[in-house]
């Protein structure tokens, strides 16, 4: 079967607030490259992958495509815009990239660039069920037992452990679907926001807008979102231990 057209969706749009430094934690080094470098390369290397949308921060355009396209020669990268107040923002701001250039068919991969460990199976999986299915999500079950609290800080109640899955990305749609989606979820904004409802993954917005059913891929413990200084600890092992296994 011939392989579909896929565009990865890198996001670096986001002020990393919770890593407390200066400099956005998707340009902090890990092993003398920045933290995006490490998932560009992924999809630079991926042969399921034709090109590359990079949404980054308010004035970050010259530095990004300074410091990261030039500096390690991405050349599947076609664009990099400027990301908005939310990750959701953010995404729309590169569908709207491939709404305007008319794409119908093939597949979006929404990836944060805040997740360096993604590899060539997790895509590969992500690719085959979403040929399948239309709209996929990487992530893994949990380990813990997980509590919903209520307002008060009380366990409110607690979900059957085998059926809870930790999610990560890729997030994985048809464009046909995705676009839409979004589209429809931005004009109907306000309304979501008055019924308390915050998007913070792709996911929610195909499971409130089309009603549609997103299947659940296996990616990896190792798939960590950097988000806090203990997280940048833990990536510095991983990508040490990946180089070791490299060479
Ligand atoms: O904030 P959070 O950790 O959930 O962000 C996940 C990813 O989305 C990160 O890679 C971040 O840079 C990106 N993001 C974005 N635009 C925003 C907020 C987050 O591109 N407004």
């Amino acid at each position: 079967m011939e392989k579909a057209r896929c565009v990865a969706v890198v996001l670096a749009g986001g002020r990393g607030k919770r890593m407390k430094t200066t400099l956005a934690k998707q340009y902090l080094m890990l092993q003398k490259k920045p933290i995006l470098y490490y998932s560009l390369e992924v999809f630079e290397a991926s042969d399921l992958i034709d090109d590359i949308i990079l949404v980054v921060g308010k004035g970050q355009i010259p530095y990004c495509r300074r410091e990261i396209v030039e500096n390690y020669q991405f050349q599947k990268i076609r664009a990099v815009v400027e990301g908005g107040a939310e990750r959701y923002h953010s995404v729309w701001e590169a569908l709207k990239i491939l709404e305007q250039n008319g794409m119908k068919k093939g597949y979006v991969f929404i990836h944060d660039g805040a997740r360096p460990f993604i590899n060539e199976e997790i895509l590969t999986r992500a690719y085959q069920e979403v040929c399948k299915s239309r709209a996929c999500v990487v992530g893994m079950p949990v380990k813990d037992t997980i509590k919903i609290a209520d307002e008060q800080g009380c366990i409110h109640m607690t979900p059957k452990r085998s059926l809870v899955w930790q999610i990560q990305t890729p997030q994985v749609f048809a464009a046909e679907l995705i676009i839409p989606a979004y589209r429809e979820v931005i004009e109907k904004e306000q309304e979501l926001l008055e019924q308390g409802v915050l998007i913070t993954d792709d996911a929610m917005v195909v499971e409130n807008v089309c009603g549609c059913s997103v299947k659940l891929v296996e990616g990896s413990y190792h798939n960590l979102k950097i988000t806090t200084p203990e997280d940048l600890e833990i990536a510095k092992i991983l990508v040490k231990k990946r180089d070791l296994e490299k060479s």
